[in-house]
Order: structure tokens, then C-alpha cells, then sequence
């Protein structure tokens, strides 16, 4: 089934020059294409879009904070079972318990700063692709 998903390489990931590296793995999945992408340093009214759901979380303010830090790199990725396919190749949200092997298993230590963002429903993608890129079909 194939699907579009939101993905959001953080601050963190572009300071420490890791552009490559993770849209490199995006990118090398059979079938998978970036469909739109832009560097862009994020507004706090996208942000409190973006991240609505967890708004009051002990995490927000911080969260916001760090996601305006810097230029992320937003990218539409389209492809085979695309949602849950990034979501596996990030790894969990904590990059300690994320596995050697993904993103975040990889270069993560820290919970805040994990490097990426993806979509994590068909739902979710299509409100987070209209919020990133609105002239997008
Ligand atoms: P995910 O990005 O894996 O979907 P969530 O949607 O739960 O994770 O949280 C959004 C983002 O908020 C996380 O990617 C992370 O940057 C940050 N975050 C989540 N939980 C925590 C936490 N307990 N402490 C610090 N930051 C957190
Ligand atoms: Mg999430």
C-alpha cells in the first residue's frame, strides 16, 4: 500500500551534520522517493500545530524550544507502507532504548534531541503535510 508521510530531521540532526546520513537511509528503502523538501527554521505557530497533541506535557515548552533552535529539514516521503517504515527505521522515542541500527539507536542519547520526526498515522501524515507544504496535492 503505498502512502506519504511527514518527516522532520531536527535541529539537532542538521547541527551535527547528519542531512545525509538519515535521508541517505530514507532513501535507499526499495521503491521510497521524497516527494517535496525544504531547510526551514520553524515559526512557533507551526510548531504548536505541528505538535497540538501534546500540549500541557511536562516536555512541551522544552520541546519547542529545541524545534526552533535551528533550520530543520522538512520532506515528504512516498512509498511502500512509508508510515510505519520511517517509525522503524527512527527507532523509539528514547534513543537509549532504541535499537543499534536505527536512527536514533544510532546517534541519539537524548530523549528531547532524537534526531527526527515521522508521521505516525495515515491521519497524522495527512494533517502534517498540509501544515509543512499546503500547496502539495
Ligand atoms: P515521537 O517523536 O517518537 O512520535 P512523541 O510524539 O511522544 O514521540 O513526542 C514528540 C517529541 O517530544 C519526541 O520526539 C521528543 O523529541 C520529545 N519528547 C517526548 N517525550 C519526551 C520526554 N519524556 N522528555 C523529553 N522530550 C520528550
Ligand atoms: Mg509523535
Amino acid at each position: 500500500m503505498s502512502q506519504r508521510t511527514l518527516v522532520l530531521l531536527k535541529p539537532d540532526a542538521v547541527r551535527r551534520g547528519l542531512v545525509g546520513e538519515i535521508i541517505g537511509r530514507i532513501e535507499r528503502k526499495a521503491g521510497w522517493t521524497i516527494g517535496a523538501l525544504e531547510l526551514r527554521t520553524l515559526e512557533r505557530a507551526t510548531l504548536e500545530q505541528h505538535y497540538a497533541e501534546h500540549v500541557g506535557r511536562e516536555f512541551y515548552e522544552p520541546l519547542m524550544g529545541f524545534m526552533s533552535s535551528g533550520p530543520v529539514v522538512a520532506l515528504v516521503v512516498e512509498g511502500e507502507r512509508v508510515i510505519e517504515g520511517v517509525r522503524a527505521l527512527a527507532g523509539p522515542t528514547d534513543p537509549i532504548s532504541a535499537a543499534p541500527g536505527s536512527i536514533r539507536g544510532d546517534f541519539g542519547t537524548i530523549t528531547r534531541e532524537n534526531l527526527i520526526h515521522a508521521s505516525d498515522s495515515e491521519e497524522s501524515a495527512e494533517r502534517e503535510i498540509k501544515i509543512f507544504f499546503p500547496g502539495l496535492a
